[in-house]
C-alpha cells in the first residue's frame, strides 16, 4: 500500500475546486519572487504562501506562530488528512512551484514546443500566429508575448462591452491538471489536441497568468525558484503552521492536560506552553526541519510520498514514515576527489576502508519491487530500464538462487566486450540508443559492476554499515561472467599501503577504469543519498597531479565566433552552481578543447534556448557581457590547469573571504557534454572551493594569485 502511495502521481483530481487556491495566487507570488534576488525573501514569501494553504485561511497575512487557535485546528486538519481539501491543493502548489508534473523518476516532462505555443496564443488573443512569432523574436520571452497579446485583445473585446460573467477564474489545481494531461500525451496526432487546451487555459488566464501558463510549459519559470527553496519554504510552512512542540507529549498526557483544562481541543494551550519551555530556539527548529525535510525527500524523490508523510506525522518522525522503497529511486551517494594516495590516507586516517574499481560507464541504481517488476534509474533518477534490458534479467539472474524477493541495487553498468573480457570506454556506451529491443540486438554489450545494496527483503539496509551492506550483497547476488561482478576491491590493510594502493590504482587505469573509489567500511559508513560524502573518495589517475577531478559547468552565454569560426559561436562562458543562492556562478570563459563538429552541433542545440538576456540567476561581471544568453540546459565536463582567485569570475564568491573576488578556472578545455546531469547537478561552488583549496600551491601556502582575464 505504501508502495502504491509513494508511486502514485500527483493528487490534482480533487473534488474541491471551490475552495482551491485562485491560480493568480500563486502568480502574484511568482511575481514577488520575480522581483527579489536574495534566497531569504524569495523563501519567506513561498513560505507565506504555503501557510495560507494550510490555515485555510486564503488571504490576510497568512497568520502568526500566536496565532493559536488557526495553528490548532490546522493541526487537527493535517492529521486528519482524509477529504481534506487544504492538502490536494498542497500537492498541487508544490508541483507547480518547482514546474513538474511528476516525480523525475516518472520521466514525465513539461516541454511543449514553441510552434504549439505560438499557435494557442495566436488564437487564443484572435493574432495570427506569425504576428506572436515576430514579437517572440524580438522580446525574446514568449510568456510576456502572450501576457500582452491577451492584455490588448481584452481592451478590445471589452470596449464598450459588458464585462460580468465571462470564463471562470483559474484554480491551481485548474492548471496543473492540463499541465499533466499535456505531458502524459504522445504521438504527432496530439498537436492540435495540445494546442486546444492550451487555449483553453489561456482564455480564462488574466494578467500575468498567460506569461507563467506559458513559461511553465516551455518547462522554464526563470523566476529563479529551484527545489531546495520549495523544500525548505515548505518546511518552514509546516513548522510555523503545527503547534511547535506538542510532539514531546504522548496521547495519555495530551489526554489529562484536555480534562485537566476542560477543553477537546488537540492541543490545549497548557500543552502547548509547556513544549515551548522545553524547546530549542526556533530558528535552530526551523534549520533542523529544513534538514530532516530534504533528507527525506532525497529518499522518496516524490513531494507526494513527502507530503504524505508530512502532514500525518510530526517533522521528527518524518524519517520512519518516508523511506526508501523499491520502485522509487534515491538520489545517489556521490564522491569527493581526491589527488593522492597520500591525501585519502590523511583523510582516513584510523578507518578501515576499501578501494574500489572507479568504472568507466553509467550508475544504475536496479530495483526489483516484490511483484519481479525491475527496474533502472540513472545518476539523475530517470528511468533508464529501456536503455539497458538486460541489465533487470543480469540482476535477477544473479539472485535467483537465493530466493531474494525485494531489493535495491547499486551499480555502474559498462560497456564490455565479451570475447576479450575487457572493458569498453564510455565514448561506446554512449553510443547505446534511448531505446534498446534486447542484448543480442544492441550493438555494444554490457555488464553490470555491482558496488552496493540499499534495500533488501523489505528492508531499508541505509543505516548499515558498507561493510554490512556488502556482506549482504555477496551473500545474495551471485557473480554471472560477462553479465554481473562485483566491483573488484582490495580492503585496507595495515602495512604497505601507499604501494598496495598505488599498484592498485595503476591496475584499475590499465584495466580502462578512471582509478579508485575508496569507501570507509566500518566507522561513517552509513549510505549517504544525495550526498557528496567525505566518506567515498575519487581517486582519478589523470589528475593526479592537476585539480583531482575535471568539472561539470554550465553555458550561459556565447560569442560569436570569427575567422575560422564565423558562422559558429567561438567561445562560451561557463558557470559551476551555488546550491545556496540557487544561482550560476561564471567560472571561466572557454574557446578550446572543441572539434569542428562539436562547434557546429553546440551552437545548432544551444541557439534552441537563447533567452533576450542575462537571466537574475546568473551571478556574471557586467565585463563578460555575451552577445548571446541561454537558458542552463546543459552540462559540460571541463579540464583545467587548475583554480585561482579572481577579479572577474563569480565561483564561490560569497565563501572566499575575499571583498568581490570570485574563483574563476585557468586554461579550460571542453572534454564532453555530460547528458546524464541537469544543470542544478553541476559542480557546486563548494567543490570548487574545496578544489581551489586542495590544490598544491595553495597548500603549500601560496594565495592563488589573479586570474587573467
Ligand atoms: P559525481 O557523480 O561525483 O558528481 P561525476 O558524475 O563527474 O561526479 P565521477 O566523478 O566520474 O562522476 O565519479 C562518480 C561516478 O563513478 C559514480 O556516480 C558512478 O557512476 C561511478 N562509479 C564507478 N565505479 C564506482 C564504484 N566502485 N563506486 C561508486 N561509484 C562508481
Amino acid at each position: 500500500d505504501k508502495q502504491k502511495q509513494q508511486q502514485k502521481q500527483p493528487s490534482t483530481s480533487t473534488t474541491a475546486t471551490a475552495t482551491t487556491t485562485p491560480y493568480s495566487a500563486l502568480c502574484d507570488v511568482f511575481t514577488e519572487i520575480e522581483n527579489v534576488s536574495g534566497r531569504l525573501e524569495i523563501q519567506e514569501k513561498l513560505t507565506t504562501l504555503f501557510r495560507k494553504v494550510l490555515l485555510k485561511d486564503g488571504g490576510g497575512d497568512g497568520g502568526g506562530l500566536d496565532d493559536e487557535k488557526k495553528a490548532t485546528s490546522t493541526a487537527s486538519a493535517a492529521s486528519s488528512k482524509a477529504d481534506n481539501p487544504t492538502q490536494s491543493d498542497l500537492y498541487t502548489l508544490l508541483y507547480l512551484a518547482s514546474n513538474t508534473v511528476a516525480p523525475q523518476h516518472a520521466n514525465v516532462e513539461l516541454g511543449v514546443g514553441d510552434g504549439i505555443l505560438i499557435k494557442a496564443i495566436g488564437e487564443a488573443s484572435g493574432t495570427a500566429p506569425n504576428m506572436i512569432k515576430k514579437k517572440y523574436e524580438k522580446e525574446g520571452d514568449l510568456g510576456n508575448v502572450a501576457m500582452n497579446a491577451k492584455g490588448k485583445q481584452r481592451t478590445l473585446v471589452g470596449f464598450g462591452k459588458a464585462t460580468s460573467g465571462g470564463p471562470k477564474r483559474l484554480s491551481c489545481v485548474d492548471v496543473l491538471k492540463v499541465f499533466k494531461e499535456i505531458a502524459n500525451v504522445t504521438g504527432s496526432q496530439s498537436q492540435k489536441w495540445k494546442v486546444d487546451k492550451i487555449k483553453s487555459l489561456l482564455v480564462r488566464a488574466k494578467g500575468c497568468e498567460s506569461k507563467y501558463i506559458i513559461r511553465g510549459l516551455q518547462g522554464k519559470l526563470r523566476i529563479g525558484l529551484a527545489k531546495n527553496t520549495v523544500l525548505a519554504s515548505l518546511s518552514h510552512a509546516v513548522m510555523l503552521t503545527k503547534p511547535r512542540g506538542v510532539v514531546d507529549l504522548t496521547e495519555e498526557e495530551l489526554a489529562r492536560i484536555r480534562k485537566l483544562d476542560g477543553t477537546d481541543e488537540a492541543y490545549p494551550p497548557t500543552a502547548r506552553s509547556l513544549c515551548e519551555k522545553r524547546l530549542p530556539p526556533l530558528d535552530v527548529q526551523l534549520e533542523a526541519a529544513v534538514d530532516i525535510v530534504k533528507k527525506a525527500y532525497n529518499e522518496v524523490s516524490s513531494y507526494d510520498a513527502l507530503l504524505d508523510a508530512l502532514l500525518s506525522a510530526p517533522i521528527q518522525e518524518l524519517h520512519q514514515h518516508c523511506a526508501l522503497l523499491p520502485g522509487v529511486p534515491v538520489g545517489p551517494m556521490l564522491a569527493k576527489p581526491t589527488k593522492s594516495v597520500q591525501e585519502v590516507l590523511k583523510r582516513l586516517d584510523g578507518l578501515r576502508f576499501t578501494c574500489e574499481y572507479k568504472y568507466d560507464g553509467e550508475r544504475a541504481q536496479v530495483h526489483m519491487l516484490s511483484n519481479g517488476e525491475t527496474k533502472v534509474f540513472s545518476r539523475s533518477l530517470l528511468n533508464t530500464s529501456e536503455k539497458f534490458p538486460e541489465v533487470p534479467l543480469y540482476v535477477q539472474e544473479s539472485c535467483k538462487e537465493t530466493k531474494v524477493v525485494d531489493f535495491v541495487l547499486d551499480a555502474e553498468v559498462v560497456a564490455f566486450n565479451r570475447e576479450t573480457k575487457q572493458f569498453v570506454p564510455f565514448q561506446v556506451l554512449s553510443t547505446r540508443k534511448r531505446t534498446e529491443e534486447s542484448a543480442e540486438s544492441a550493438k555494444v554489450q554490457v555488464i553490470v559492476q555491482a558496488f552496493d545494496l540499499m534495500y533488501l527483503n523489505g528492508k531499508s539496509l541505509l543505516d548499515k554499515t558498507l561493510a554490512e551492506r556488502r556482506d549482504l550483497m555477496k551473500k545474495n547476488f551471485l557473480p554471472i561472467e560477462g553479465k554481473f561482478q562485483y566491483a573488484t576491491s582490495i580492503d585496507h590493510t595495515e602495512d604497505g599501503d601507499t604501494a598496495v594502493i598505488e599498484e592498485f590504482l595503476d591496475a584499475a587505469v590499465k584495466g580502462q577504469c578512471e582509478g579508485l573509489m575508496v569507501k570507509t567500511l566500518d566507522v561513517n559508513a552509513a549510505y549517504e543519498p544525495s550526498r557528496r560524502s567525505l566518506n567515498w573518495l575519487k581517486l582519478k589517475k589523470d589528475y593526479l597531479e592537476g585539480l583531482g577531478d575535471s568539472v561539470d559547468l554550465v553555458p550561459l552565454g556565447a560569442y560569436h565566433g570569427k575567422g575560422k569560426r564565423t558562422g559558429v559561436y567561438g567561445a562560451y562562458l561557463l558557470a559551476c552552481y551555488d546550491e545556496d543562492t540557487e544561482q550560476f556562478q561564471s567560472v571561466c570563459k572557454i574557446g578550446t578543447g572543441f572539434s569542428d563538429e562539436d562547434l557546429k552541433e553546440l551552437t545548432a542545440s544551444l541557439n534552441n534556448h537563447t533567452i533576450p538576456e542575462k537571466s537574475s540567476q546568473y551571478n556574471v561581471s557586467d565585463t563578460l557581457a555575451c552577445d548571446v544568453w541561454f537558458d542552463a540546459v546543459q552540462v559540460w565536463e571541463v579540464k583545467a590547469a587548475d583554480l585561482s582567485k579572481s577579479s572577474t569570475h563569480k565561483g564561490a564568491i560569497d565563501k572566499t573571504g575575499e571583498n568581490g573576488r570570485g574563483i574563476g578556472l585557468r586554461f579550460p578545455r571542453f572534454e564532453r557534454i555530460r547528458t546524464d546531469k541537469k544543470p542544478e547537478d553541476a559542480t557546486s561552488s563548494d567543490q570548487i572551493l574545496d578544489m581551489y583549496y586542495a590544490q598544491d600551491s595553495i597548500v603549500a601556502g601560496g594565495d592563488g594569485g589573479d586570474d587573467m582575464d
